[in-house]
């Protein structure tokens, strides 16, 4: 008798003609994540065993728990000795300190196996009912015994752990994520690495406006994701010239649109470049003055790439409940300028003119500084931890 983790996918069922691929990556993300441990793994359709060393057990669930396309995860004893009399057994053991109802459900997968799924369940629950105080409750049980006859072994397993659901990570392809050090765009960039789509980092600093330490921040929350994520990139777009370029000869007043403008401008090319598919931002609409519907339609009016927009409608405290969750608000709220806030317009205009957005676009020849931006990319590796987490 061992214990080994049986994992459930969940959302890959309705993916009928994915379904391989869906399973193949997921076991490829399982074994990047936990390639610090020695383990074996074996899956089918519908499920995948991980044989791990005992004493490894309880850290390789708290990483399973960060791997999305995993539903549900179990702790199991596995047995190769198929008896009722070692079923029984074994059921009891895991049984026996539990109080209020219970339910035995058993799944034979192994057709032949003599005894049949019902008759098993109902000599097991027999079993546990002469042995314990436990009461039987068929619809609304305490705890569910499960157990599962296979081929190769039984797998016996009570209350399962939830996995957070969603598809294995770049199963649907690549996305650029807008990260900004602000509490929205690391969750926007979460929920994207949800739906399968794997993540590389945008983020635009205007030093010396901004400071090392807000670029520290940014690099902190990538990691972060990347707890989800896999093998991200982090892309450093140095903005001041732009930034000052605007500031200087343009409405300021349109400061904020066309600033945006020119960060869509760039995010496309970086996409395009980098094989993302899609630009994700944490936009959420009306929470600003640049996330009015009429201010994302004349920024978003630069280009015609697929902008995702996880949060568009979610109230803050709702994303603030998810940045707790997934450890980024701390760092978030540290105090350090971003270069949206550094030069803020006294009145940001909130129903832009797009007529008037282009006259001033045209008193300056902006190609060349997006080139030089576009050109200068820093790829900052976030492996390199002890460089930078020192400085938080
Ligand atoms: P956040 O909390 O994510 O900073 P915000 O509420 O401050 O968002 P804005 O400053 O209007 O809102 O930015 C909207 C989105 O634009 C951000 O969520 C982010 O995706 C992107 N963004 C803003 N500033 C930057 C930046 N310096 N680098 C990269 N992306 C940025
Ligand atoms: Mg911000």
């Amino acid at each position: 008798m061992r214990k080994v983790i049986l994992i459930k996918y969940g959302e890959l069922t309705t993916k009928k003609d994915n379904r391989n691929f869906f399973i193949k990556t997921l076991k490829k993300n399982i074994f990047d994540k936990l390639s610090s441990f020695s383990f074996e793994i074996k899956d089918d359709y519908y499920r995948m065993f991980i044989y791990p060393n005992e004493e490894d057990i309880d850290s390789i669930i708290g990483v399973l728990k960060n791997i999305f396309g995993i539903h549900e995860i179990n702790v199991c004893l596995m047995s190769d000795d198929l008896s009722v009399n070692n079923i029984k057994n074994l059921s009891l053991g895991l049984m026996k300190d539990k109080e209020g109802t219970f339910k035995v459900e058993t799944n034979r997968s192994d057709k032949s196996y003599p005894i049949k799924s019902m008759d098993m369940s109902r000599d097991v629950g027999a079993h546990i009912l002469k042995n314990t105080n436990l009461k039987v409750d068929v619809h609304n049980p305490l705890t569910k015994l499960n157990i599962e006859i296979r081929h190769e072994a039984v797998y016996i397993y009570e209350n399962s752990i939830k996995g957070l659901g969603g598809y294995p990570v770049s199963t649907l392809g690549r996305a650029l994520l807008m990260l900004s050090g602000g509490i929205d765009s690391p969750v926007a960039g979460y929920l994207t690495i949800k739906r399968g789509v794997e993540l590389y980092y945008l983020y635009f600093e205007s030093r010396p406006h901004t400071s090392i330490e807000a670029r520290n921040k940014v690099i902190n929350l990538a990691k972060k994701l990347e707890k989800y994520n896999s093998n991200g990139k982090l892309l450093v777009v140095n903005f001041t010239k732009i930034q000052e370029t605007i500031y200087k000869n343009l409405d300021t007043d349109y400061l904020i649109t066309i600033m945006r403008r020119m960060m869509y401008r760039i995010a496309e090319k970086l996409a395009r470049k980098n094989k993302c598919l899609a630009i994700v931002n944490g936009e959420s609409v009306g929470q600003v003055a640049s996330q009015t519907l009429s201010s994302i339609l004349a920024v978003n009016n630069v280009t015609n790439y697929p902008i995702l927009r996880p949060l568009c409608s979610f109230d803050k405290l709702d994303i603030i409940e998810i940045s707790k969750k997934i450890d980024t608000y701390d760092i978030s709220i540290l105090p350090y300028e971003d270069c949206c806030t550094i030069f803020v317009p006294r009145h940001p205009v909130i129903n832009p003119n797009l007529k008037h957005i282009l006259e001033e676009e045209s008193k300056i020849n902006f190609e060349p500084l997006l080139e030089e931006a576009i050109n200068n990319v820093e790829i900052v590796n976030l492996n390199e931890k002890e460089k930078y987490t020192d400085l938080l």
